[in-house]
């Protein structure tokens, strides 16, 4: 399935699972599951090949919450804050109860204050032995960069994003996931994005935005040549990133507008330079300040 998780898998049965893990991608209940069959191998008293036994006592407490070398933390409000962090604390530093591992997983990390977040800084730099803590977070930029580089990242892809991975065969896994990031989760603008290559596709958008930024139509030369199929997909995916920038509040809808026109006129247009700098100008004149 996923070659990552099933490495780590394996380390967690050979009882050699880093000790900092920071989940983010995917769903909030996958990395619940895959947190909690970590604390299982970790744990279980007669793991099979399968993975965890579900009988043993250990795998019995995991699952119903109650095993106390096992513990959760999520934010009590809308936050994590310090006193959480410091009460949670006391507990990573307290003998091991009964179990082999101690596992901490921290949900939702990415709502850690400021303050909270220092203060898991501190266990992270003096990890007490035997002890494994997982982040849970939806986005990894989220997370303090100075836990973040402590941590092995374990990337989750949702499940059409999973699917459409495992269709494609030998590929770079990486640029995959960041095609399918820019199609803003459309299968087959993801596909054409990776067949044109990921760099490519970011430099000349970054370049396009940065020029429409400046109102510099001179460097609108830099752009060029390029044929209709791939002007359709750099204005599909700025319309992807308009369409987030909306839905995020820091994007007006002009600029969508503006792309949905450029892409209706470039379908009968046999000239894709002429179509992009009919909508470089009139991106020029609505003011670059919807760029970012
Ligand atoms: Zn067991």
């Amino acid at each position: 399935m996923n070659l990552q998780l099933d490495l780590l898998e394996k380390a967690a049965r050979e009882k050699r699972l880093a000790h900092l893990l920071l989940f983010h991608g995917g769903s909030e209940q996958h990395q619940r599951a895959v947190a909690l069959r970590f604390a299982q191998l970790l744990n279980c008293r007669q793991p099979t090949a399968e993975g965890p036994c579900q009988k043993c006592y250990a795998c019995h407490k995991i699952i119903s919450g109650n095993h106390p070398d096992v513990s959760w933390m999520k934010p009590l409000k809308t936050t994590i804050g310090i006193e959480q962090v410091l009460g949670w604390q006391q507990k990573v530093y307290l003998k091991h109860y009964e179990g082999n591992y101690k596992v901490f997983i921290i949900e939702q990390a990415d709502s850690l204050t400021l303050p909270a977040a220092n203060g898991l800084l501190k266990v992270i730099e003096e990890p007490p032995e035997r002890t494994v803590i997982i982040l849970c977070a939806h986005n990894a930029e989220g997370i303090l960069p100075t836990i973040q580089s402590r941590a092995q990242l374990v990337y989750f892809p949702d499940l059409s994003e999973d699917n459409w991975l495992n269709g494609l065969g030998e590929v770079d896994q990486q640029e995959a996931a960041l095609a399918f990031h820019l199609s803003g989760k459309n299968q087959s603008l993801a596909t054409a994005i990776l067949e044109y290559g990921v760099p490519l596709v970011k430099e000349w958008v970054t370049k396009f935005r940065i020029i429409v930024e400046e109102r510099n139509f001179l460097k609108l030369f830099s752009l060029f040549p390029i044929d209709k199929n791939q002007a359709t997909l750099y204005l599909q995916v700025m319309e992807v990133q308009a369409q987030e920038g909306i839905s995020e509040g820091s994007n007006h809808p002009v600029e969508l507008l503006a792309l949905g026109k450029a892409m209706a006129v470039l379908r009968q247009q046999v000239n894709p330079r002429l179509v992009i700098e009919v909508l470089a100008l009139e991106l020029f004149q609505q003011g670059g300040d919807f760029c970012d």
